[in-house]
């Protein structure tokens, strides 16, 4: 495989972050890689595991030099980042980012590059419950999809180097306008885990003459909530960037959940049966 990057700087060398350098290094798709986050502890562990060459707490000097910056940081984080690092950015140099909310970054990013340099907004549509450096690995993205999300002020080169990078984690790459890439996401990511935070927020909370009920859940309830043990600051940040049309699918799960009430409160066997049919159906339809 010939080398694609000479110089690749991963900011917030995570999951999602370390995940990616390590798949591209055993692609051989990169030279050399500066991890750059804010606690020592994290970066020292991508180090040892092989994760980066270097590794910098300070963003702008860790940069200098690179042809690629992949963001990885809370979603709020990172349109402030872009702005710390512009003014450092050599010539082409191509930005892009695995933020899971796209139409707030792709927007203020875009409008922060500095001239001759590109930003392209990306999604990897993988992950798990755990974070930090030592969490990640070289085949989290094999097989799974990643968006990328560009707009018509989008380089069409930086946007390819991109996408042939990230087919070489594994992952079947596609495109869509960053609005509509939230619209969707909203619904089959941001709003089952804000259900799944709810509900252990409400069973935790629960009272039955002073018990414990979670000591009693077994493989339904854990299997349903084990996203609700992903990183809060997190999930905080993609519930604040994506509030609008969170918001939209929560009032639609509200007024699902009002409906099943309705058939509980009344008895309606027929009722029921249909609702947890029609579930039931989309539910076995997902491949
Ligand atoms: P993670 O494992 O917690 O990694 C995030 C990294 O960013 C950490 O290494 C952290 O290190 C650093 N960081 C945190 N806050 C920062 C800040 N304000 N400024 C600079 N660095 C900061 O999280 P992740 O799961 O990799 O998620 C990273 C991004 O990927 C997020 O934007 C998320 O939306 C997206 N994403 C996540 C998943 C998933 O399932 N986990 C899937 C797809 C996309 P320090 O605390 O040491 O700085």
């Amino acid at each position: 495989m010939t080398v694609m990057i000479d110089r690749l700087a991963i900011i917030g060398v995570g999951l999602i972050g370390g995940s990616l350098a390590r798949a591209l290094r055993e692609a051989g798709a990169v030279k050399s890689v500066v991890g750059i986050g804010r606690s020592r502890a994290n970066l020292e562990d991508a180090l040892s595991l092989g994760i980066c060459d270097e590794i910098s707490q300070d963003a702008v000097q860790g940069v200098r030099g690179a042809d690629m910056v992949f963001i990885s940081v809370p979603v709020c984080a990172i349109p402030s980042v872009v702005g710390e690092i512009a003014p450092a950015l050599s010539p082409g140099c191509i930005v892009t980012d695995g933020g899971s909310v796209k139409a707030a970054i792709v927007r203020e990013c875009e409008a922060l590059m500095p001239p001759g340099c590109h930003f392209v907004g990306g999604h990897p549509i993988a992950g798990t419950e755990h974070s930090g450096a030592a969490a990640s690995f070289a085949t989290l993205y094999r097989g799974k999809r990643c968006i990328l999300t560009p707009t018509e002020r989008t380089d069409p080169a930086a946007l390819e180097l991109v996408a042939r990078l990230w087919r070489l984690t594994g992952a079947d790459v596609c495109s869509m306008e960053p609005g509509h890439h939230d619209r969707i996401f909203a619904e089959i990511s941001h709003l089952p885990h804000a259900v799944a935070y709810a509900l252990v927020h409400a069973v935790g909370m629960a009272d039955v003459e002073g018990e414990n009920v979670l000591s009693y859940t077994a493989g339904g309830f854990r299997d349903f909530t084990r996203i609700a043990s992903s990183d809060p600051a997190m999930w905080r940040d993609i519930a604040l960037m994506n509030r609008e049309a969170l918001l939209k699918s929560i009032d639609g799960f509200s007024a699902s959940l009002a409906e099943l009430r309705r058939r509980i409160d009344a008895g309606d066997g027929v009722g029921l049966s249909e609702f947890f049919t029609i579930a039931k159906q989309f539910r076995d339809g997902i491949l």
